[in-house]
């Protein structure tokens, strides 16, 4: 690029140079955010030297151009561009991303991930271990750290942790409405309940979070994503069991919505699911599904 500048004044190369720069700057500016990396990326993949072969300008005079004393170091190399953007949970589980709200399995198959929250009553949380030991289907837990449940079932939940049958992932601590409380306050609840998970399991709830009452926003999920939760796991099917159901319409419901490549969502609030569990797993086999756990459907 260095002969094309021969013929253009000192005055107007450093111009030249002072403008290629600025570009170079704007391009790689970690200031850059992802809504707006091609612009940058163009700006620094501009080679300077065509600058050069501009006719020379002469500024206002209404503007001063500042001229540097020294000679100024060469240009440094156009500097790699940073890769596109892509919307992908997070590889490492430390490292925030871009949030993905997830409502189903990815493609075709018979996988089922079932999910099962809260647990405000610590009788259904132990009814559901047993099932899972003894079934093998696999489970979801997306906890609150705030009940007792968790703590107190803790040895047998990092048993089937180890055997590939549990996951364990972030509900909040105290399963606020999201969508009403500060940043900051989201912020703690995430927090403190990871916390809570890495001390109690040994392991992350990373990346799968679910926002309580499935109630978020933008904002919210972009607070989850900054913190390594990026994928915001909502559903497609459900026990309906957030409240107290009679067995005939839980059973209903586990008809309707225990299906192929869907999240479907549960509760151990209430007992009444505990009484269902043979029939859950005849729907289960009668319709060849392999449950799964939300790592295994989502890999990192
Ligand atoms: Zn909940």
């Amino acid at each position: 690029m260095w002969p094309i500048l021969f013929g253009v004044d000192r005055r107007s190369f450093l111009m030249v140079l002072a403008a290629g720069t600025a570009a170079a700057m704007a391009g790689c500016s970690p200031s850059s955010d992802s809504s707006t990396p091609a612009g940058g990326a163009s700006a620094a993949n501009s080679p300077v030297g065509t600058r050069g072969s501009f006719a020379p300008i002469t500024p206002p005079s209404a503007v001063p151009v500042v001229v540097p004393t020294t000679p100024p170091a060469p240009p440094a190399p156009t500097p790699t561009p940073p890769p596109a953007p892509v919307v992908v949970r997070s590889v490492d589980p430390m490292v925030p991303g871009y949030p993905t709200v997830i409502t189903q399995l990815n493609g075709a198959g018979s996988s089922l991930a079932l999910t099962i929250d809260d647990g405000a009553d610590s009788s259904v949380v132990a009814a559901y271990l047993q099932f899972i030991r003894s079934s093998r289907v696999k489970v979801t837990f997306f906890v609150n750290g705030s009940r007792p449940s968790w703590t107190e079932h803790k040895d047998e939940i990092a048993t089937l942790i180890e055997a590939g049958l549990v996951q364990v992932a972030n509900h909040t601590w105290s399963h606020p409405d999201i969508t009403t409380i500060s940043t900051a306050a989201l912020r703690d609840e995430l927090t403190r309940n990871e916390t809570f998970i890495q001390d109690t399991w040994g392991v992350s709830g990373r990346p799968f979070f679910r926002p309580p009452f499935g109630r978020y926003n933008a904002s919210t999920n972009q607070v989850a994503a900054d913190l390594g939760y990026t994928m915001i796991t909502m559903w497609w099917g459900s026990f309906g069991d957030a409240a107290l159901l009679t067995e005939d319409v839980l059973l209903a419901q586990a008809q309707k919505w225990l299906l192929a490549q869907r999240i479907v969502i549960g509760h151990a609030n209430y007992p009444t699911v505990t009484n269902l569990y043979g029939q859950i797993l005849d729907i289960i086999r009668s319709r060849g599904l392999q449950t799964v756990l939300l790592s295994e459907a989502f890999p990192r």
